[in-house]
C-alpha cells in the first residue's frame, strides 16, 4: 500500500504550548530602550518594531512506517534594509510564530552590529528531533525546503544552523533547493544556506565559530577588567555546538567548568569537568550529561545559583529571569544563546553589578563566519582554517571594542550600547534611501 491510500493514518502534530511567551516583548523592550536614548526617528521605529514577512507552512512528510505526519514550519523575515535576510532554522518543541519573530529581530540587530550586509530572519520546525529517525529528519527537512520555495534564496534569505540543526541539515536544504533549479543554475545556488559540511561548500571553522566567539568576548572582557581566566570557575547551560566549543577554548586558558546543565540534568563538580571527557560521555549516553563520573546531580532550579565566576548560557531563551537572577553569584554572563536573559532578570543583575555580554555581540561569531562561507561560495574560493579564525578574531574583536567603548562613553550597559550601534547603522540606511514610493 502506498502512503496515500485509504488506510494511512495522518498524524497532525498539535502545536505545543508556547514557551516563547515574552520573547517578543523582551526584544522590543531592549530595542525601545536603546531607541529612546538615541531618539530614533519615529517612522523608522515603527518600521523596525514589526516583522516584514511571517511565513507559516503546514507540510506533510512520510514516516518510516509509511504513515504521513503533518508538520508546521516557520520563517519570519524581520528586516532587510542592510541586505538579504539571514538567520538560523531550529528544530525544537518551542518553535512557534512568537519565537521565530523574536529570534528574527535579534538577527537583524546581530548582523547590523557585526557590520555585515545582511538583515534578520529566523525559523524552524516545531519538533523534537529525538522522536524521528535520521531518514525521517531528512524527508522532513527536504519537504520543508521545497515548501519554503522561493521564500529563501542565496541573495534573498539565507538560513543557517541553530538549535538541533547542523551541517547535515544544511546539506539537505542546499541539495533540495539546488535540485529545483535548472542544471546550469544549480552550482551557483550553493550559498542558499551557510553552515554546510566542509566538502559541500561549507567553511573550515564554521563549526567552532560561535563558541570561539563567546570565548573571545570573555577573554577580551577579562583582559580589560583584570580578571585572569586561569582558575576561574564557570558553568555552561547547554552543551551543544556553542556550549561545547566555548568550553573547549575556555579550558585551554585554564578556566574550570564546574557545572553543566542540559535538557536532562544539571551536574556539578567542584574540581572541574573535563570538556573532552564530558563530550565523550554525552555521545555514549544518548546525548545527556546525566551520570557523568565524579559529578553530583543538582536540582535544576539551583543551577544558576552555583558558586562560580562566570556563566555561559548556551541553550534557549528566557532562562535567567526575575525568578533566579537574584541568586546569581557570577560576575559575568556571556550570552551564547539568543535571549537567555529576560528584561526583568537583567535589571536585577545590573543592579548587582553583574556584566552581561549581550547575545547579539557574544554569539555573533556564527553569523560572521556564515558571511565568510557565503563569500567563499559566491566567489568560488576555498578558505583555510587559519585564515577564517584570524579574520573572525579581527572582526569580532573590533566589534567588542566598539560596544565596550560605546557603553563607557554613554554610561550604559553593554546590551544597550550594542543596540545603539546596531540601530544607528540601519537608521542611516533608511535616512539615505527614504521610503518607497
Ligand atoms: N543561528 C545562528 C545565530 O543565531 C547563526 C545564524 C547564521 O549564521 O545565519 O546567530
Amino acid at each position: 500500500m502506498t502512503s496515500l491510500e485509504k488506510d494511512t493514518t495522518v498524524v497532525v502534530n498539535r502545536p505545543a504550548k508556547s514557551n516563547a511567551t515574552g520573547m517578543v516583548e523582551n526584544v522590543l523592550e531592549q530595542f525601545n530602550t536603546a531607541a529612546d536614548i538615541i531618539n530614533l526617528n519615529p517612522n523608522i521605529r515603527r518600521i523596525l518594531s514589526v516583522t516584514n514577512n511571517e511565513i507559516i507552512i503546514h507540510f506533510p512528510a512520510k514516516m518510516d512506517n509509511g504513515d504521513v505526519q503533518i508538520f508546521t514550519g516557520y520563517r519570519v523575515q524581520h528586516n532587510n534594509a542592510l541586505g538579504p535576510y539571514k538567520g538560523g532554522l531550529r528544530y525544537h518543541d518551542t518553535v512557534d510564530i512568537d519565537a521565530a519573530k523574536a529570534l528574527a529581530m535579534w538577527m537583524t540587530w546581530k548582523t547590523s552590529l557585526a557590520g555585515l550586509p545582511y538583515g534578520g530572519a529566523k525559523g524552524g520546525i516545531q519538533i523534537n528531533p529525538k522522536n524521528y529517525s535520521q531518514a525521517e529528519l531528512e524527508r522532513i527537512t527536504r519537504r520543508f525546503t521545497y515548501a519554503l520555495g522561493e521564500n529563501i534564496g542565496p541573495e534573498h534569505d539565507i538560513p543557517a544552523p541553530d538549535v538541533n540543526t547542523g551541517a547535515q541539515t544544511m546539506a539537505w536544504i542546499a541539495d533540495t533547493y539546488m535540485s529545483t533549479k535548472s542544471p546550469s543554475e544549480r552550482s551557483t545556488h550553493q550559498h542558499v544556506v551557510t553552515g554546510k559540511p566542509v566538502g559541500s561548500g561549507g567553511l573550515e571553522g564554521r563549526d567552532r565559530a560561535t563558541g570561539y566567539g563567546v570565548y573571545l568576548c570573555i577573554k577580551l572582557w577579562a583582559e580589560k577588567n583584570n580578571f585572569p581566566l586561569k582558575g576561574k570557575k564557570y558553568i555552561v547551560q547547554g552543551f551543544g555546538n556553542v556550549g561545547y566549543w566555548a568550553a573547549y577554548f575556555m579550558e585551554q586558558d585554564g578556566a574550570l567548568m564546574v557545572g553543566v546543565q542540559d535538557a536532562f540534568a544539571s551536574i556539578y563538580k567542584e574540581e572541574g569537568i573535563g570538556v573532552k571527557d564530558l563530550f565523550n560521555h554525552i555521545n555514549a549516553n544518548e546525548g545527556s550529561v546525566q551520570n557523568f563520573p565524579g559529578a553530583s546531580e543538582i536540582n535544576k532550579n539551583e543551577f544558576f545559583a552555583l558558586d562560580c565566576d562566570l556563566i555561559i548560557p548556551a541553550a534557549l531563551g528566557n532562562q535567567i529571569t526575575e525568578e533566579n537572577a537574584g541568586d546569581v553569584k557570577a560576575k559575568l554572563i556571556a550570552e551564547g544563546a539568543n535571549g537567555p536573559t529576560n528584561v526583568e532578570g537583567e535589571k536585577i543583575l545590573l543592579k548587582k553589578g553583574v556584566t552581561i555580554i549581550p547575545d547579539i555581540l557574544c554569539n555573533s561569531g556564527g553569523v560572521i563566519t556564515s558571511y565568510f562561507e557565503w563569500l567563499q561560495n559566491r566567489n568560488g574560493e576555498l578558505w583555510q582554517l587559519d585564515e577564517v579564525m584570524e579574520k573572525l578574531e579581527k572582526k569580532l574583536g573590533a566589534n567588542f571594542n566598539d560596544v565596550d567603548d560605546a557603553a563607557k562613553e554613554r554610561n550604559v550597559d553593554m546590551r544597550t550600547a550594542a543596540y545603539i550601534l546596531a540601530i544607528e547603522r540601519i537608521e542611516k540606511a533608511y535616512v539615505q534611501r527614504g521610503i518607497f514610493p
